[in-house]
């Protein structure tokens, strides 16, 4: 007998969610697309989706719906706004959101599912568009466990390392963590390879030398080279780094915890953001060390 795929709704097509939803398209799932701008949706469709005109109508159509979009406003309009997700809520629902947002957001959507018999998991992602493609995401979930049960096919479509991190809100959590580590880290990587080429050591061969030790990373790998190379079109850009230590900020501070290089770090977004670079990537961050070196890495 041939398995009864469910229907997914998928709402947020941009960087990360197209590909996503091609992936799942590709996979057998049936899907029903929606996205602000209506352009994205009608390629989608070409490939096999059909349209809606809004979350609810998603809702509506689909049995699991999941959502990548931006911030964390964006997620509280799509899912409680008046054409929301939740307006047409039912108890066979599983509503995944894959965004990158506050862990309270996470929760909110979990309450209001359970109040109405339906389910929900936090699922923020890692990996970037290239994980995207490849479907070879990190995925960071949190949630009941049936419910993560119910996902882990989808998620394998998505993703190679899955991980149920405990209740709803766990996965964002987990994710700021990821945030935090990543960034710090591009801040290490800069300063260092400012640091060797003014100093008269070829930083090339710094990250070469670092590649084989301890320090190795793969932001000094890829971000390391994009910085000695000057590429810095996103990717992922800063102004939703800046949002995500924004998130974990915050989620410190709830819990009494210290947290001051992320405090710097998000500073110097802020100041990169209203310079303009905000949809520069996150890697844009050592140039910017670069230039109150009053150098350019090469
Ligand atoms: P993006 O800006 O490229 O895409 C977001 C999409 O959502 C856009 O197509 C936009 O039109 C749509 N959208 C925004 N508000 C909407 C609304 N109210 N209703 C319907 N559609 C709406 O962003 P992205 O890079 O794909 O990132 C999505 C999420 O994934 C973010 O939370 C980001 O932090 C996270 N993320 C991104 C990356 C990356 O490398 N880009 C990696 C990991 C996680």
């Amino acid at each position: 007998m041939t398995e009864v795929k469910p229907r997914i709704g998928f709402i947020g097509l941009g960087i990360m969610g197209r590909p996503m939803a091609e992936n799942l398209l590709r996979a057998g799932y049936p899907l029903v697309a929606y996205n602000r701008s209506s352009d994205k949706v009608a390629a989608l469709v070409e490939e096999g989706a059909q349209a809606a005109e809004n979350p609810a109508q998603v809702a509506e159509r689909s049995d699991v719906v999941i959502t990548m979009l931006p911030d964390t406003p964006d997620v509280g309009e799509v899912y409680f706004g008046s054409q929301g997700i939740m307006t047409r809520i039912r108890p066979d629902h599983l509503l995944i959101d894959m965004s990158t947002v506050s862990p309270a957001m996470a929760r909110r959507i979990f309450a209001n599912a359970e109040a109405h018999g339906a389910e929900s998991l936090d699922a923020p992602v890692s990996g970037g568009d290239v994980g995207a493609k490849a479907g070879t995401l990190s995925i960071m979930v949190g949630g009941s466990q049936p419910a993560f049960a119910r996902a882990e096919p989808i998620f394998q479509v998505l993703g190679k390392s899955i991980l149920h991190m405990g209740a709803s809100g766990a996965g964002q959590v987990t994710k700021a963590c990821n945030q935090i580590v990543v960034a710090l880290t591009i801040e290490a990587v800069g300063e260092a390879l400012v640091l060797a080429q003014r100093s008269g050591v070829d930083p090339a061969k710094v990250r070469e030398a670092l590649l084989g030790g301890f320090a190795q990373s793969r932001v000094l790998e890829v971000h390391g080279q994009r910085a000695l190379e000057g590429r810095f079109e996103p990717g992922f850009r800063i102004r939703l780094h800046r949002k995500d230590l924004h998130i974990a900020l915050d989620t410190a501070q709830s819990q009494g915890v210290s947290t001051p290089v992320t405090a710097l770090v998000h500073d110097m977004m802020n100041s990169l953001v209203a310079h303009g670079y905000g949809d520069e990537d996150h890697s844009y961050l050592i140039a910017e060390l670069a230039g109150r070196a009053n150098i350019e890495l090469s």
